[in-house]
C-alpha cells in the first residue's frame, strides 16, 4: 500500500497536503509534535475523504525520535511502504539576530532543517529500492530572499534549499525527485499574530495565500507527471517576489 508522509500534518499546510495526499488515494502518515487533537482531527478529515491513515508522533528534529517512531514504523511494515514524503513542519522564533538567543538558533534549524535531514534519512532507502518516490520540502520565501527578524528561519530554510538541490542529483538516476516549494505569507496558525491587512498590501495580489493553494502545488509534484522536474524550488507568493 502506497503511503504518504506528511510532517507537521497536523495544522496549517501540512493539514491541507494530508487531505490532497488522501484526494490522491495515498494511506496518509499524518506527524504532528505535540497537538494530538488536531492530528486526529486531519485523520478524521483523511477518512471522510474515503482514504485511510494514521498519526505519527514524533519531534522531526529529534533523531532518537525520528529512529524509533518512524524508523520503527518503517521496519515493522510487509505492505505499507512511504512513496512521497513533504517534510513540511516547522516553526518560527522572530528576532532581530542581536538579541537571538542559542535556543531560538538551535530550535529553529532543528524543527525545520535538522528535521529534513533525519526524517529523509529513515525513508530515502524504501525509495531508492523501489526506485521511485517523490520529495516535497517546505521552504520558504524568508530561504531564498532573507528577511530581517528571521536569521534563524531564514537560514533553516535556505540550508534546505542546497539540500533539496544537492540530493536531488544523488537519487535522480533511481527514479526520486526532490523538490522544495517556498510560500510568501499563508493565512495559518504561523501567520495567525501577524498584521494581515497591513502586509497583504505589499502583495501585488493584495491578500495571503491558502493552505489549500500550497498543498496544490505539492500534489503536482507528487505526481506521475511531475517526473521530469527536480532540485527545483516553486514559489508561491501572490507575486510578491520572484
Ligand atoms: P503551523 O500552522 O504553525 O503548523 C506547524 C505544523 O508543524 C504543526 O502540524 C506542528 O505540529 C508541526 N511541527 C512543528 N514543529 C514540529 C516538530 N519539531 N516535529 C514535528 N512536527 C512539528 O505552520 P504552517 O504555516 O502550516 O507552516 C508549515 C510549513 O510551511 C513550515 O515549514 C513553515 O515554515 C512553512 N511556511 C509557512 C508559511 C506561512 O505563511 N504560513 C510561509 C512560508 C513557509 P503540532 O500541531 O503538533 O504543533
Amino acid at each position: 500500500m502506497k503511503c504518504a508522509l506528511v510532517t507537521g500534518g497536523s495544522r496549517g499546510i501540512g493539514r491541507a497536503v494530508c487531505l490532497q495526499m488522501a484526494e490522491l488515494g495515498y494511506y496518509v502518515l499524518i506527524n504532528y509534535k505535540g497537538n494530538q487533537a488536531a492530528a486526529e482531527d486531519t485523520l478524521a478529515a483523511v477518512r471522510a475523504k474515503g482514504s485511510d491513515g494514521e498519526i505519527m508522533q514524533f519531534n522531526v528534529g529529534n533523531a532518537e525520535e525520528v529512529q524509533q517512531v518512524l524508523g520503527g514504523w518503517i521496519e515493522a511494515q510487509t505492505e505499507k511502504y512511504i512513496e512521497v514524503l513533504v517534510n513540511n513542519a516547522g516553526i518560527r522564533e522572530d528576532v532581530l539576530m542581536y538579541w537571538m538567543k542559542n535556543e531560538q538558533w538551535r530550535d529553529v534549524l532543528g524543527a525545520s532543517l535538522d528535521g529534513f535531514f533525519y526524517v529523509t534519512k529513515q525513508v530515502l532507502n524504501g525509495m531508492l529500492l523501489k526506485r521511485y518516490g517523490r520529495i516535497v520540502n517546505m521552504v520558504s520565501l524568508s530561504g531564498l530572499k532573507g528577511t530581517p527578524g528571521q536569521v534563524n528561519y531564514s537560514a533553516a530554510k535556505a540550508g534546505i534549499i542546497g539540500a533539496t538541490k544537492a540530493l536531488a542529483q544523488e537519487v535522480a538516476k533511481r527514479g526520486i525527485t526532490v523538490n522544495a516549494i517556498a510560500p510568501g505569507f499563508i493565512r495559518t496558525d504561523m501567520t495567525a499574530e501577524l498584521n494581515e491587512k497591513e502586509l497583504a498590501a505589499q502583495v501585488p495580489m493584495n491578500r495571503f495565500g491558502t493552505p489549500e493553494e500550497v498543498a496544490a502545488t505539492v500534489a503536482f509534484l507528487a505526481s506521475k507527471g511531475a517526473g521530469y522536474i527536480t532540485g527545483e524550488v516553486i514559489n508561491i507568493n501572490g507575486g510578491l517576489y520572484s
